[in-house]
């Protein structure tokens, strides 16, 4: 699809963010650039739309960016998991290891159902610890994850092999 190039060409990286090393994808740039932006969008509705995903759940902080455009276009609902002690209301948390220490995310009980198929969404997979954690959250609830989705995936970290057999859709892979 000649929109990726696109996509690809938007995305800036910053060397050495946030720490020594690094490299890290920025996607504020991919924001700024319209048409960019909306191409991102319209590739995930369209392989979305028509599968009766009711839920898309989006991972704090940049999930929360290209979650909603997409929930409103598919006709489903958008759940945010965010970091601990967020959320207002009563919520089930599923802890992660992080390369030092663990972290956490959280999503508030009663916003997905037993039986709903639900879209996870985030701006980058690196190792997978997070959306392997909100996998897990989700079918705590009972829920159906039907898909994962990024937009970028970094592929040398194989963060792919950690969510067992749910399947993986990102538009840019970036080696
Ligand atoms: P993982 O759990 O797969 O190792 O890390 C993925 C999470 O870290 C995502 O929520 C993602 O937003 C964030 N992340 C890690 N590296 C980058 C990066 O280079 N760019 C962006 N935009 N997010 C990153």
């Amino acid at each position: 699809d000649q929109r990726i190039a696109g996509i690809t060409s938007a995305i800036r990286v910053i060397p050495d963010f946030p720490k020594p090393g690094i490299l890290f994808q920025d996607i504020t740039t991919l924001l700024l650039d319209v048409k960019a932006f909306k191409d991102a969008i319209d590739l995930f509705v369209e392989r979305y739309k028509g599968k009766n995903i009711t839920v898309v759940a989006g991972i704090e902080a940049r999930g929360f960016i290209f979650g909603p455009p997409i929930a409103l276009a598919i006709g489903a609902k958008f759940v945010p998991l965010r970091k601990p002690r967020k959320l207002p209301g009563p919520v089930i948390s599923e802890e992660y290891s992080l390369e030092y220490g663990t972290d956490k995310i959280e999503m508030h009980i009663g916003a997905v159902h037993e039986g709903e198929r639900v879209l996870i969404i985030d701006d980058l997979i690196a190792t997978g610890g997070t959306l392997c954690a909100a996998i897990k959250l989700l079918e705590r609830v009972g829920a159906e994850v039907v898909e994962c989705a990024c937009v970028i995936e970094l592929p040398e970290l194989k963060g792919k092999d950690k969510l067992g057999c749910k399947p993986l859709f990102v538009l840019v892979s970036s080696d």
